[in-house]
């Protein structure tokens, strides 16, 4: 047993759909801009990039149903509704066809982002953490084990504020597909069990306010529920 100097962060999890055994989180990958009509929407060309990626911290994992207060240092808080793709078997340089081997599970994520920061931080060159990867940033329901999800290429993928429809789309509109981008990721990280990839968001996004309720979901796996709370 390795003594430390105090006791170590509580590790990261999220729930597993049928067992009472939980995901331990390790990192938290995000694809940018990857739906054409939402890359459109931030003022970007969808065909000429190839899928980038930016993180958020494991701890950023907020439980599904739970308030997440209302971010310091912003005036525009937007959601972002995401498939996200859980790995459970790690790997480098994995060719797109053995893409699945290596997915334990999927779930349904919210990115929070600080749009004003993240904005600032594009126009200035500077990294995008303090717009992407602030306290409970990341919402994700319960994780359905892969082999009980419908399909992770195409099925209805919607948010809405407060009943509202907001975001609504469908997974076949990925530019890059989950094989193509983890496949692609694998390239320039090793993935590890425990990683989490949130896969992009849809056209639509927009800013919530203190008392908002956002809902959301994939096709086949379990709806968000992430009220937002007062101010912190
Ligand atoms: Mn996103």
């Amino acid at each position: 047993m390795t003594d430390y100097v105090f006791p170590p962060y509580p590790q990261a999890s999220v729930a597993v759909k049928g067992t009472e055994a939980r995901f331990p989180v390790r990192r938290i990958f995000c694809v940018g801009r990857n739906y054409a009509a939402h890359a459109r929407e931030m003022g970007r060309d969808p065909d000429r990039e190839p899928p980038f990626f930016f993180t958020k911290p494991a701890d950023a994992v907020v439980e599904n149903g739970v308030t997440v207060p209302y971010p310091p240092e912003t005036e525009n808080l937007h959601y972002e509704i995401e498939l996200v793709v859980a790995i459970g078997k790690g790997g480098r340089n994995i060719p797109q066809e053995e893409v699945y081997d290596h997915i334990f599970g999927a779930a349904v994520g919210i990115d929070l982002t600080r749009r004003d920061l993240q904005l600032v931080a594009r126009e200035m060159g500077r990294p995008w953490d303090w717009g992407k990867a602030f306290d409970m940033s990341a919402p994700v329901t319960a994780i359905t084990p892969l082999a009980d999800v419908a399909s992770l290429e195409e099925g209805r993928i919607w948010l809405a504020v407060n009943d509202v429809v907001k975001q609504d789309a469908d997974l076949a509109d990925l530019i890059w597909s989950v094989k193509e981008h983890v496949s692609i990721l694998s390239q320039s990280m090793t993935l590890e069990a425990g990683d989490l990839i949130m896969t992009g968001t849809p056209a639509g996004v927009g800013a919530v306010v203190p008392g908002d309720v956002i809902t959301g979901g994939v096709a086949g796996l379990d709806d968000i529920r992430t009220p937002i709370g007062p101010r912190v």
